[in-house]
């Protein structure tokens, strides 16, 4: 449903080479509204991965989401939460109009919510409103009833958002990587921040169908190179697409999953169709999630 990084694309303040061609008219590519992602094993009851900033109007554009029956109706059945980022759950206030339905995440992430941050008490207003569904930050459990999608969670960063700032959270359940298995047996990979690829995550990717995967800066040195200052990819908890180290060397061992970029940050020159670097992705075997793309597995 949406495939920019945190801001969009373009992004309300931003002048660089992508934003301003886009704006103008010249620009080989596609404009994007934030990461968000909808699964489904049935086609009627959808589970969320995290929720945008944009998610209103992501709803709109996904007929499958909208209300069926009733005055009052979403197939919308509940919303899986990787990390406490705010365009990774900004969206839950767009959600605040006394629907019932899940949230699952960690302790962590549902201190920071619920007690940190009183804004997001709008979702338990009244008592058939959000369940929240605590998971450990390893592990599997289902998303739907049996037999529907299966979820496992695995730990990927111990880095809280800048505006976290009570002590007592644990390291572990800052950032998790979900894989989600369809009762059919096929997996995908749902990764839209990896701050480090290690062999055993390695290891886990090689398991899946279909991965969807952190797109999010080309270089290191991406925004200092935009703004004049400011942090590096890895600093910001993104390893980088290119360089020797990058996600485009490191991953082009696996065999067995289809690879596609999503969170892609505006500044990125992969998102230009007619730049060297779309064209380096693209023989590399990857592909750069549009909004509104749809994968059937
Ligand atoms: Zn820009």
């Amino acid at each position: 449903m949406g495939s920019a990084a945190g801001g969009g694309f373009p992004q309300w303040n931003c002048n660089c080479r992508n934003c301003h061609s886009l704006r103008a008219g010249t620009f080989r590519g596609k404009a994007r509204t934030q990461t968000q992602v909808a699964i489904t094993h049935d086609q009627r009851s959808w589970f969320l991965l995290n929720a945008s900033p944009d998610l209103r109007l992501q709803i709109e554009a996904t007929l499958s989401l909208h209300p069926r029956n009733g005055r009052r109706d979403s197939p919308i059945r509940g919303v899986l939460l990787t990390s406490a980022d705010i365009d990774q759950i900004a969206g839950l206030l767009s959600l605040r109009e006394l629907q019932p339905f899940q949230v699952f995440c960690t302790a962590s992430i549902r201190r920071i919510l619920r007690e940190d941050n009183s804004v997001f008490g709008m979702l338990n207003r009244v008592p058939e409103q959000v369940s929240w569904v605590e998971i450990k930050p390893s592990g599997t459990f289902p998303l739907f009833p049996e037999p529907g999608l299966r979820c496992t969670v695995f730990s990927l960063g111990n880095r809280y958002p800048a505006y976290v700032t009570k002590p007592g959270l644990r390291n572990e359940e800052a950032l998790l990587g979900a894989t989600i298995e369809s009762p059919s047996g096929k997996r995908v990979a749902y990764m839209p921040a990896v701050p480090a690829i290690t062999d055993s995550l390695l290891q886990r990717l090689e398991t899946v169908d279909l991965l969807l995967f952190d797109g999010t800066f080309w270089s290191d040195d991406e925004l200092i190179q935009v703004q004049g200052s400011g942090a590096t990819a890895r600093e910001m908890g993104h390893v980088p697409v290119s360089g020797t180290d990058g996600i485009l060397r490191k991953l082009a061992p696996l065999r067995r999953p289809r690879k596609v970029f999503l969170h892609v940050n505006n500044t990125n020159p992969m998102l230009d169709e007619s730049s060297p670097e779309y064209a380096e992705v693209r023989a590399a075997g990857w592909e750069i999630a549009e909004d509104g793309t749809s994968f059937n597995l």
